[in-house]
């Protein structure tokens, strides 16, 4: 697969925040963008939807319906099961809440929140759309995230109610800042934030796979904020969030929320993250079941699963937050000696995320 190109983020990230540099889910600038994101997305060969929704009435709604972007790469041979990679497109002022509640007076640029992670999904639907996958990919450009994750929550009832069978949600909000208020730096690694469970196994996959630009956050998100990978988690998906590590919050939700802030080869490794994420995901074996560990009394550990495709054993300490080894496996079992069954945790891959033996 290609290289993310820098110039190419850049150019979405401009194209958005100063052609429609307020892009409020209650205004029609937001459909403007979502037409234009819709045709990028549809000129690179992907089946394309741009989805009307009721905006659910809140504090900040006024409007009666919103737009979002849907488009799909299908899969070749499991194309039942799917990869998503998402963003919003929608943007905020919050300057003045009492004088403008709805946040749509002054201009909301959200050049980095969130246009970096909507120039990241259009790379990666170029990025993957080059060759074919077995599972299918889908590239989602919310609205309504300022209102309240309107769009996500919407969009992941539906997926729900239509027993979608996700396999991970990567959800990109505010990727491209490499410099926080007090001249802290991050260009390598971005924050991935899980909650427990299999969206947690998802990002210490990352983390094992690109351990230079993935800084493990176990927590569903930031104190006080939220994102679009929450309604997913809450209706049962996998998902998990990337968000830069060094945040500027005195630019967020402002017109100064521009590209001249932006750092666009951190944007790039970012960008490589997800669409090696995803081109791993969607090309893996199909999954193992019931692993196993053999409870026995011994040295050895006896390790045992269904399915033919399995091809890594991987294992950590039992204190440890990131796996620390891993050996190519083939068949239904394996037993290893070291380290000991009662120290570590293993578990076993098909080239996707780990399924720990239980
Ligand atoms: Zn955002």
């Amino acid at each position: 697969m290609n290289s993310p190109d820098p110039s190419r983020l850049r150019a979405v990230a401009e194209h958005l925040s100063t052609q429609w540099p307020n892009r409020n889910s209650n205004l029609p600038t937001h459909r403007e963008a979502a037409a234009w994101l819709n045709d990028q997305l549809a000129s690179l060969g992907l089946e394309v939807a741009l989805l009307d929704y009721p905006l659910a009435p809140g504090p900040r709604v006024f409007a009666e319906s919103a737009v979002q972007v849907v488009a799909t790469l299908p899969g070749t041979d499991r194309s039942d099961e799917r990869v998503i990679v998402s963003a919003h497109l929608d943007t905020i002022n919050w300057t003045d809440r009492v004088n403008d509640p709805y946040g749509i007076k002054a201009p909301s640029p959200g050049a980095n929140d969130d246009a970096s992670g909507v120039a990241c999904v259009l790379e990666c639907a170029r990025l993957l759309a080059a060759q074919p996958h077995r599972r299918a990919v889908q590239f989602v450009l919310f609205s309504g995230e300022e209102q309240g994750l309107l769009g996500a929550k919407w969009l992941a009832e539906r997926a729900k109610t239509e027993a979608w069978n996700i396999t991970a949600v990567l959800n990109n909000d505010m990727i491209a800042n490499a410099v926080d208020d007090h001249g802290r730096s991050e260009t390598q690694r971005v924050r991935v934030l899980s909650p427990e469970g299999r969206s947690r196994e998802l990002a210490r996959w990352m983390h094992w796979e690109m351990p230079d630009h993935v800084k493990l956050i176990f927590r569903h998100d930031r104190f006080g904020r939220g994102g679009d990978h929450t309604p997913f988690n809450q209706a049962g998906f996998t998902a998990v969030r990337m968000t830069e590590v060094c945040e500027n919050y005195g630019r967020q939700h402002t017109p100064q929320d521009t590209t001249e802030f932006m750092d666009f080869e951190y944007l790039a490794r970012v960008t490589d993250l997800n669409a090696q994420t995803l081109a791993r995901i969607a090309d893996a074996g199909d999954d193992v079941q019931n692993v196993r560990i053999d409870p026995a009394q011994g040295y050895g550990a006896r390790i045992t699963w269904e399915g033919s495709d399995a091809q890594w054993l991987y294992w950590r300490d039992t204190t440890s937050p990131v796996w620390e080894g891993r050996i190519a496996v083939a068949g239904n079992e394996i037993t290893v000696n070291e380290p000991h069954k009662d120290d570590a945790i293993f578990a076993i891959s098909s080239g996707g995320i780990p399924v720990e033996a239980k």
